[in-house]
């Protein structure tokens, strides 16, 4: 199954990905975690893809094109995959479509995670990271016995450089200008599928998994 997650950052693309990675055994590709990585390593690339990042920008449709393309011609990727944060503009997704025609892999859905604004907003500003364990948290969706569970163990409650507000609001405009147009897009090609994001990870996860059927 190839399919393609399209969402608002915070619409749990990533979360919902990862959960049907662990079940249907198919890799799930977040370039906004590859990217990341090569931050992290310190790369050349790595050092000049942060600043964009930090500001919430886009990182240009070239690099994206070399690195979407490495990552699909691994072997993991033959048997299927779920985009997460790719495409995020008309280019990636004309980019995409030409890079799947030469494999002769076309894409089975695109499905939309749909949620409001203002629970985004919600879901991005308390977003956490326990230093510890790497687990996802949110000051105000995780329960009190969760959050303390991370800092009684001596971790600390960490937030994403890109995930501070002012940044936050850049990047749902950058989704509303640049990769919102991408809905249509799909539509016209038929593989639109859309879920209703909001509620529990499980809830959300049964409507995703019912709209792949
Ligand atoms: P994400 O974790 O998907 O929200 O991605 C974090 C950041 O990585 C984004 O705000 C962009 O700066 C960059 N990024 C991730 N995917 C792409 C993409 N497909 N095109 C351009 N920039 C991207």
């Amino acid at each position: 199954m190839r399919i393609v997650l399209l969402g608002a950052p915070g619409s749990g693309k990533g979360t919902q990905a990862k959960k049907l990675m662990a079940e249907r055994n198919i890799p799930q590709i977040s370039t906004g975690d590859m990217l990341r990585a090569a931050v992290a390593a310190g790369t050349r690339f790595g050092v000049k893809a942060k600043a964009t990042m930090d500001a919430g920008n886009l990182v240009s449709d070239d690099i994206m094109l070399g690195i979407i393309s490495e990552r699909l011609a691994e072997p993991d990727a033959g048997e299927g995959f779920i985009l997460d944060g790719f495409p995020r503009t008309q280019q990636q997704a004309l980019d995409l479509a030409e890079l799947l025609d030469e494999l002769e892999t076309p894409l089975d859905a695109v499905v939309l995670m749909d949620v409001d604004f203002d629970i985004l907003m919600k879901r991005l500003t308390g977003r956490r990271t326990c230093s510890l364990t790497g687990k996802l948290l949110n000051v105000y969706f995780s329960t009190r016995a969760e959050l303390d569970a991370c800092i009684t163990a001596g971790g600390e409650l960490l937030q994403r450089d890109d995930d501070k507000e002012d940044v936050i609001r850049n990047r749902l405009n950058v989704y509303r200008t640049q990769t919102e147009p991408l809905v249509d897009f799909y539509r016209k090609r038929g593989l639109l599928k859309t879920v209703d994001a909001d509620g529990s990870i499980d809830d959300v996860y049964a409507r995703f998994t019912a709209a792949l059927q």
